[in-house]
């Protein structure tokens, strides 16, 4: 394990000044500690940031609903409010890891955790660790992307984005230039992109909140995941669908997956498909067999374009 220096800041600007040196910053330190037994903390500072008021709050506004990046996982998955308007969100947050897990990881955190690939965490010069080969291509990818991998075949861990996701979210972001909002679904980086990060965050930048916008009672969302060992585990692959109903049919809806791809994926060409689907089995069959078109599957993986089907069926069966 590297040295580092553990910094303590007790508002937001010492943290985002103590954060433009070498730093990286400190949620629940779930995965910041397995970074760091595994030689992957290079930053020679350490910057808490749970002494900072005011950002493990669930606020209800006009607009929605404002959850501080700090709020941890167990309050997400228990908050009244959430669990009736949010559902999806609170079932993503219910299923992560473990009850101690849930205790301490922070919904911050858990959206800029970084890949489990087991190359990229272990003794490997992989691509992403820049080095000039994805060992997982033609390695041991039974847990690997099926979709947007080329040139590294990382899956995006967090299920609370897949549910953010389709929620269409907004993510708040503080640096020494203030603060800025940009929608979730430009803040994953592809490895196409920037091999070497998952999402846009810079040093000395900090999320803040997370804003989702309100949804009308017409609207129903739902969350499931698919993993080999109950908890504990990564999704395999999960789903994630809002949808806004017209009597039986769907009007408008939106589908999200985990486990697939190097970000959290979603199709949109699939989800222009979700209108005026009729919410019974036939159609919902065939509207399966849609899911993953893209896919380009692994030697060890081609399992997860049935599985993703076979969960978009259960997920959309919820609504009929
Ligand atoms: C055994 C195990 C099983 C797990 N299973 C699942 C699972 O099923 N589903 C799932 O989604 N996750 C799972 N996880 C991951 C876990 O949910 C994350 O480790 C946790 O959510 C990270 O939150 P944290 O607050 O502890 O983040 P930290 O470990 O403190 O930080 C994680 C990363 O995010 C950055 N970061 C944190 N907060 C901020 C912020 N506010 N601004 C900018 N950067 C920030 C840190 O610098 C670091 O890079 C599992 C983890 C373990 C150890």
């Amino acid at each position: 394990m590297n040295d580092f220096k553990y910094i303590q800041p007790e508002n937001l600007n010492d943290a985002i000044s103590a954060l433009s040196k070498d730093s990286i910053p400190l949620a629940g330190g779930t995965d910041i500690l397995s970074l760091a037994k595994e030689n992957l903390l290079d930053s020679a500072n350490v910057v808490n940031l749970k002494n900072i008021d005011g950002l493990d709050k669930i606020e209800k506004t006009n607009a929605g609903v404002r959850i501080g990046a700090l709020t941890r996982l167990a309050a997400i998955a228990s908050d009244v409010f959430l669990i009736k308007d949010f559902t999806i969100l609170s079932e993503a947050a219910s299923c992560v890891a473990s009850t101690q897990i849930r205790n301490v990881g922070t919904i911050g955190g858990n959206i800029a955790q970084r890949p489990r690939c087991w190359y990229f965490r272990g003794d490997f010069d992989c691509l992403k660790k820049g080095g000039d080969f994805c060992y997982a291509e033609v390695g041991k990818n039974k847990y690997h992307a099926i979709i947007g991998g080329s040139p590294c075949y990382i899956v995006h861990p967090s299920d609370t984005a897949v549910a953010l996701l389709t929620l269409d979210a907004s993510l708040t972001i503080a640096s020494k230039d203030g603060s800025r909002d940009i929608k979730i679904s430009s803040f994953f980086v592809r490895p196409d992109v920037d091999v070497t990060v998952e999402n846009l965050l810079k040093p000395g930048e900090i999320l803040t909140h997370i804003n989702i916008p309100k949804l009308s009672n017409k609207f129903q969302s739902a969350f499931t995941k698919f993993t080999e060992r109950g908890v504990w585990d990564f999704a395999l692959v999960s789903v994630g669908a809002v949808i806004e109903r017209d009597a039986g049919n769907i009007k408008k809806g939106s589908l999200a997956f985990g486990g697939v791809a190097p970000i959290p994926w979603v199709d949109k060409e699939l989800n222009k498909k979700l209108t005026g689907l009729s919410l019974n089995e036939d159609s919902i069959l065939k509207f399966s067999n849609e899911v993953m078109k893209g896919a380009e599957p692994l030697e060890h993986n081609e399992y997860k374009v049935k599985l993703s089907q076979g969960l978009v069926v259960e997920l959309l069966s919820k609504f009929i």
